[in-house]
């Protein structure tokens, strides 16, 4: 039974799709006029991993994504740049599908921009405009929030701060401006984009994009609706009355929000200053999928601050994992299992599942494969382990590698004897010259081979895993 914190209720809730098979599930995803930090990734991890584990539930699932490819930023940067807003943000998109891939994010299976639904936006304002949501001033058009008497539920605004009267016209402010909304923008400058619309030329406000393009695809409500803490305001709450004063149904049924990645106790942002890129990361030689362990090893409701010393941790225990692997693989084992040993593994399921289950308890899921490595290195430096646990074992990780992602490959095992001292030499002289990163990098890039090497006084011993 998955349980889920629903924003909207503020507690877990038991999730079930709406209709009994296919969830349908809408992502915010990234304003392309930048590339992204590990912090949107923190948030689009977890998002990787609800989808995994809703899949495991044998559930089908429509997973939309819209990219942002028009906002205030992008407007201000493709002006100043001259260049127009198409060659201006596909290179921000494209970097961020590579980055998803790197770290081993699944593709939503609909992603589409936002300048390719206007006329879906522009529906949605002639309605709200119809039944007087909406009203014109100054050539934009703006939301009443007076007239939409739950606005500000999900993030539990205090009806007295409302503002009445008072409008905003950026895409992005705080929750003390509780405001009229603006849904379409009259252009300020004779270069600003602009569409056609009944209402008068302009372009859409960006809150307006996830309703139309979440409803779209996925009809009036929502089985989940996900995004960084971030998004509840001003964000999310607009999309909620918008979407519901145009259709006169509820919009969503599950709002999940991930908490931030933060860097010496403040969230990391682009607006700060104080963040990494993945390219930031590689460069310096981690590991994608030391990155990706980091990034789950919190569960996504809590905050989590990033640090080298932890990226350090995570690689540590992916090492761990590798280890384990090269034991088992080369093994020599007698028939049959071990009734003690399927009893641990079949524990180590429960807890792994049960961990998910529990609102994505990422941590609970990665504690239960580490207790099970311990328990199955005991068992075989005992030679209590038998070949059908190991085939059993092999089996569940291929599990938690879907689920996870997070399980190194070491299938690939070197046999030239030369390159592998070569490769120490190297490891030598990085050592030398105390570039401890170079040489941590090439003693992981050797026990990604299955060399596990020993520095001892008389030097650098190398045997086979
Ligand atoms: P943006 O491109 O700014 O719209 O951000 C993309 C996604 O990343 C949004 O869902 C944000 O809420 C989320 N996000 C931004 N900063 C952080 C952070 N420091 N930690 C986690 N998620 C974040
Ligand atoms: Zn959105």
């Amino acid at each position: 039974m998955l349980r889920l914190t629903n924003t909207l209720s503020g507690t877990q809730e038991t999730f079930e799709p709406m209709d009994g098979t296919t969830v349908r599930m809408y992502t915010c995803g990234p304003t392309v006029y930048n590339y992204v930090h590990i912090g949107n990734l923190r948030t689009y991890i977890y998002e990787d991993v609800l989808r995994r584990h809703l899949l495991s539930k044998g559930w089908k699932l429509v997973h939309v994504m819209n990219i942002t490819d028009i906002d205030d930023k992008i407007i201000k940067k493709s002006i100043e740049l001259g260049v127009d807003l198409r060659s201006f943000t596909a290179p921000y998109t494209a970097a961020f599908f590579e980055d998803c891939a790197t770290l081993r994010i699944q593709r939503p299976d609909i992603i589409t921009p936002a300048t390719e639904h206007v006329p879906e936006m522009i529906e949605i304002v002639k309605k709200l405009l119809e039944e007087g949501y909406a009203y014109q001033e100054s050539d934009s058009i703006y939301f009443r929030i007076s007239r939409f008497p739950t606005y500000g539920r999900l993030s539990r605004l205090d009806k007295r701060e409302l503002k009445i009267g008072a409008r905003i016209d950026a895409d992005e402010y705080e929750k003390e401006e509780p405001q009229d909304f603006v849904l379409w923008k009259a252009p300020k400058s004779e270069n600003e984009p602009r569409w056609e619309a009944p209402f008068g030329a302009g372009r859409p406000g960006w809150h307006l994009e996830c309703s139309a393009m979440a409803m779209k695809y996925l009809g009036p409500t929502l089985d989940i609706h996900c995004g960084a803490v971030d998004n509840i305001f001003p964000h999310h709450d607009n999309e909620i009355a918008q979407s519901e004063a145009a259709t006169h149904k509820p919009f969503v049924r599950f709002w999940l929000h991930g908490e931030h990645l933060l860097v010496e106790g403040e969230k990391m942002a682009k607006s700060k200053g104080n963040f990494f890129t993945l390219k930031d990361l590689l460069e310096r030689g981690y590991d994608p999928l030391a990155i990706r362990y980091l990034l789950i090893s919190i569960p996504y409701r809590k905050q989590l601050n990033f640090t080298f010393d932890s990226l350090a941790a995570a690689a540590a225990a992916l090492d761990r994992i590798k280890e384990f692997f090269f034991r088992l693989r080369t093994a020599r084992l007698s028939a049959g299992a071990n009734p003690a040993l399927a009893g641990m593994i079949a524990g180590a399921r429960e807890q792994f599942e049960a961990g998910l289950d529990d609102d994505l308890n990422t941590a609970e899921a990665l504690a239960a494969i580490f207790k099970l490595i311990r328990e199955s290195n005991i068992a075989l430096a005992d030679g209590l382990m038998q070949e059908d646990n190991r085939a059993a074992i092999l089996q569940w990780f291929e599990v938690v590698n879907e689920r996870l992602a997070i399980v190194p490959p070491t299938e690939h095992l070197v046999q030239d004897d030369a390159e592998i001292e070569s490769l120490i030499a190297r490891r030598n002289e990085a050592r030398r010259n105390r570039d401890f990163a170079m040489s941590d990098q090439i003693r992981r890039e050797l026990l990604d081979r299955g060399i596990v090497i020993e520095d001892t006084r008389e030097g650098t011993r190398w045997r086979r895993n």
